[in-house]
């Protein structure tokens, strides 16, 4: 198998080296939980978007637990299998909402506040819900987090925060979390000492050496591979997604709360919550509480105009293990 930069075994190396360089794993939970003066010297809150392909989300959950590691999994409606969700937390995981409510709504908030509220109950009916966090979806205008501009809070659901929103990132904020992301296959993040990184190699060389204490990673595991020839499709997939996104322009959105104990009240600036995510290519569904998540139906889906799906190759590639 020739070199793939985002496969499952450089997903495990990412891992490794955090581990040899000192870092402890939080999920999103986790950091809002911990006071400013408790947080581990060197930490790397992990996170995951599961905008398809569920099947790598639990190769990733393994890759994981196996090695003592948290982390927090975000799953659509599409995505998310209850049993499958319940496993991940009995692994230690933390499984989270990865609302598009408002986009599936076409911008109405009082139906988005419905449907998120069912589909949190549909969840939470095999996995404690306490984090959710933003779906972007490329074609659609409705930037999802706008919902919580009006309305009901996110503490009126019983959540301590929100994935992207509640957690302040960059140079000027209170850990100096740097939030790094594999969108575009390009990790793109700049780093003291070690310029800009691009590769999972040259990410994963960072944190073997410590190089930045506090790391916030998202990693779509619908992004990366077992297989080379699965990456060619996926890639494909990817650049058809990107060019929907860019010609959408999304309405700066800023919300309430940060829960966490000692970090900052007040509006918090976005980051990364926009990733561009053809939906899955509808299949038959199978008989499990999935079916009563709202609009999961595929006939829905099928027909929305603006959803990308439309826009993306299909993508009847069976991956295999090597
Ligand atoms: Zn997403």
């Amino acid at each position: 198998m020739q070199y793939v930069d985002f496969s499952i075994r450089q997903y495990e190396r990412l891992l490794d080296a955090a581990l040899a360089g000192g870092y402890e794993f939080l999920t999103v939970r986790d950091y809002l939980l911990t006071d400013e003066n408790e947080l581990p010297e060197r930490f790397v809150i992990m996170r995951h978007d599961v905008d398809r392909r569920a099947e790598l989300s639990y190769a990733m959950a393994n890759a994981e637990a196996v090695r003592g590691i948290s982390a927090t999994h975000y799953f659509r409606t599409y995505t998310f299998d209850g049993p499958e969700a319940r496993r991940l937390v009995d692994m230690g995981h933390e499984v989270g909402y990865h609302y598009e409510d408002l986009s599936k709504t076409r911008g109405d908030v009082d139906a988005a506040h419905e449907r998120f509220a069912e589909n949190l109950e549909a969840f939470r009916a095999f996995v404690p819900v306490d984090t959710v966090c933003a779906h972007g979806s490329p074609l659609s205008p409705q930037h999802n987090a706008s919902m919580w501009e009006d309305g009901p809070s996110l503490e009126s659901y019983g959540l301590m925060g929100e994935g992207a929103y509640s957690i302040d990132t960059g140079r000027n904020s209170t850990d100096d979390l740097r939030y790094i992301s594999d969108t575009g296959r390009d990790w793109n993040v700049e780093v003291d000492g070690w310029g800009t990184l691009h590769s999972t190699d040259g990410v994963a060389e960072m944190l073997e050496a410590g190089g930045h204490p506090h790391i916030y990673v998202l990693a779509h595991p619908g992004r990366w591979s077992h297989t080379r020839r699965g990456m060619a499709h996926r890639i494909a997939w990817d650049l058809a997604a990107e060019s929907a996104k860019a010609a959408v322009k999304y309405p700066k959105t800023v919300i309430r709360t940060v829960t966490r104990q000692g970090g900052v009240p007040g509006l918090i600036p976005s980051s990364g919550s926009e990733e561009s995510t053809p939906a899955e290519k509808p299949v038959a569904e199978p008989a499990t509480a999935e079916n009563v998540l709202v609009e999961n139906a595929p006939v829905e889906d099928a027909t929305e105009s603006v959803d990308a799906e439309s826009q993306t190759p299909s993508d009847p590639v069976t991956q295999t293990a090597d």
